[in-house]
């Protein structure tokens, strides 16, 4: 690994992080936030009532939302990251910056919501793990930052192939 991402991401951490990536500024995080706290409204969620809001930033500043969507037949359930990719990859996305998530009970914010691993492997079907950005937010003022490194380290991508 690579002596400039060798570090864990922790709050005072952010501007050093900001500052590597400037597609990604507090403003930009903050907009991005306020879209997934927006795009959470639409989930479909009868059956655990656990909505989840993403909003996906392309290296462009093009944003592509997605919410979960839960399905009677368990299995075919969607994630709200995962909603955001194939949104935005199906329109011919193929570079991204970064995607802010939010979730909770019945639409509350009252933690964090880190992506599930399905949506971590699919992530990091489309981004540069050392440079892609996973927002987690409770609100636009109180947010985590990681690269996707630290969430799917030692991962499997394209190149393996
Ligand atoms: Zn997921």
């Amino acid at each position: 690994m690579d002596k400039e991402h060798n570090h864990s991401l922790i709050p005072q951490e952010k501007g050093e992080l900001l500052a590597k990536n400037e597609l990604v500024s507090r403003s930009v995080i903050k907009n991005l936030i306020r879209e997934a706290i927006s795009a959470m409204e639409h989930a479909y969620t009868p059956y655990s009532k656990f909505k989840v809001g993403s909003a996906l930033l392309t290296t462009k500043q093009k944003i592509y939302t997605g919410c979960n969507i839960e399905n009677a037949g368990f299995t075919p359930t969607n994630c709200a990251e995962r909603t955001a990719f194939f949104k935005a990859v199906s329109e011919g996305e193929k570079e991204f910056a970064a995607i802010a998530i939010v979730g909770g009970k019945d639409g509350l914010i009252t933690d964090y919501c880190p992506p599930c691993g399905v949506c971590r492997q699919v992530i990091r079907e489309f981004v540069d793990p050392r440079k892609f950005l996973v927002i987690i937010a409770k609100s636009e003022e109180e947010y985590l930052v990681y690269f996707l490194e630290e969430l799917l380290p030692m991962s499997f991508g394209p190149e393996y192939l």
